[in-house]
């Protein structure tokens, strides 16, 4: 289920309290080498009112992703959080576009803003990754291949290689 980011603004507005709204579900994003996608859940609570045109809440999110190394090409799965606390004058003009005339106070800029911001652009399965044979395609951290062999003996060290050091 995807999930669900937006507060009617009228309900925050009539809201004499501050208005939690938690939610759960999948939210696509792709940054780099990370994605959400529907098999990574997302989970959010939040607090916020809107007081003299400002609108403030907090915002914790825990999230699942998946990152598909630089190298190797193979994709790993993680879970990261975040929290914020965020205020927004809706009478003046601000990065989110939101505004008192606003049917809707969406959250998801937020939450892709939080995700994104505890993510590496790169990311590499480890650091000593061997990657991919530029010759067959074959993941080199788990498989030999036999040109590279031959290569190595080609090498003009192949007879360091033969060496028991
Ligand atoms: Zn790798
Ligand atoms: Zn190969």
């Amino acid at each position: 289920m995807s999930l669900k980011t937006r507060i009617k603004t009228i309900d925050l507005i009539n809201s004499k309290q501050s208005f939690e709204f938690n939610q759960s579900g999948n939210l696509d994003i792709k940054f780099g080498c990370n994605f959400t996608d529907a098999k990574n859940g997302i989970g959010y609570e939040s607090n916020s009112k809107i007081e003299y045109n400002i609108l403030t809440f907090n915002m914790s999110i825990n999230f699942d992703y998946q990152a598909e190394c630089g190298r190797c090409l193979s994709v790993d799965s993680f879970d990261s959080k975040n929290s914020r606390d965020f205020s927004l004058n809706l009478d003046a003009e601000n990065d989110y576009e939101l505004d008192l005339e606003s049917e809707f106070i969406d959250f998801e800029p937020f939450i892709s803003e939080m995700i994104i911001e505890k993510l590496e652009l790169n990311y590499l399965c480890n650091t000593n990754c061997k990657g991919l044979c530029p010759d067959c395609g074959v993941n080199m951290n788990k498989n030999k291949c036999n040109h590279d062999e031959k290569k190595l003996k080609e090498s003009p060290f192949s007879s360091l290689s033969q060496l028991d050091l």
